[in-house]
């Protein structure tokens, strides 16, 4: 589902990804795990095309995303760890614009904005403008990720500052998405976290790719931490 060959981005000749190389395959909770500034949302940005590598390259179902953007966003759903909406559009509205910007008509709609609330449990909150807590956010912003019925879902920090009761819906939702056939990718500093919700991971360390696997192969990545490297 996703490849990355020697992916490298250098900011004023600093690489905050440096070749990094990995593969997650379809169907994956794949993790990226790593401290602040590790590359984490470098490497995402690079993913759905948002910035283009210095060298090396990325492909998202086979198809390299720096050479073909348009045809890579319309195959993944994208959470950015700020998350934000139309503050005078209704929850429903906020869903109705992204599915516009996607070309879904409006039957389509009509079926899957309902669906998506469901989804992620914020039936009766449709007609709501602006005053969402942060698990709501969470949440809405995830039902925006999906509006495209994307093959993949690439979520950046999504549990940051949610509540034990947030994250613990937020892992189900996830579960619930990947069991409907959807890769989920997921950044987190978090170790913990990563282990609880991930069926394997990678970690990244200033900018470099420190161990991949699944979840028993990373245990031992904890020791990590007496390298300096600050995950918890
Ligand atoms: P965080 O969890 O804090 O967001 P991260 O793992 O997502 O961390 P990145 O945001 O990818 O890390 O940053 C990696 C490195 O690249 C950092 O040193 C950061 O300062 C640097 N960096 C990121 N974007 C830019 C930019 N636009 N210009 C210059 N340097 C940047």
């Amino acid at each position: 589902m996703i490849r990355c060959e020697h992916l490298t981005k250098v900011y004023n000749g600093v690489a905050a990804v440096d070749d990094l190389c990995l593969e997650i395959p379809p169907g994956e909770i794949f993790g990226l795990l790593g401290p602040n500034g590790a590359g984490k949302s470098t490497t995402i940005l690079m993913l759905i095309g948002l910035i283009e590598p210095t060298s090396g390259a990325c492909f998202i179902d086979g198809i390299e995303v720096a050479k073909n953007p348009i045809e890579v966003k319309h195959r993944i759903g994208y959470m950015p760890e700020d998350v934000g909406f139309y503050a005078t559009l209704t929850a429903e509205e906020n869903l109705e614009y992204s599915a516009r910007l996607f070309g879904m008509d409006a039957a389509e709609r009509r079926k899957r904005i309902p669906d998506l609330l469901s989804l992620v449990g914020l039936d009766g909150i449709e007609k709501q403008v602006g005053g969402y807590s942060k698990g709501m956010r969470q949440r809405l912003g995830l039902a925006r990720a999906l509006i495209n019925d994307p093959s993949l879902i690439i979520l950046d920090e999504p549990t940051a500052n949610l509540d034990p009761q947030g994250v613990a819906d937020y892992r189900r939702i996830i579960g619930e998405t990947a069991d409907n056939g959807t890769t989920v990718l997921v950044s987190s500093h978090i170790l913990s976290e990563v282990n609880r919700v991930c069926t394997a991971a990678a970690i990244l360390a200033r900018g470099r790719l420190v161990a991949s696997g699944t979840r028993d192969d990373l245990t031992g990545a904890a020791t990590l931490d007496q390298e300096g490297i600050a995950i918890r």
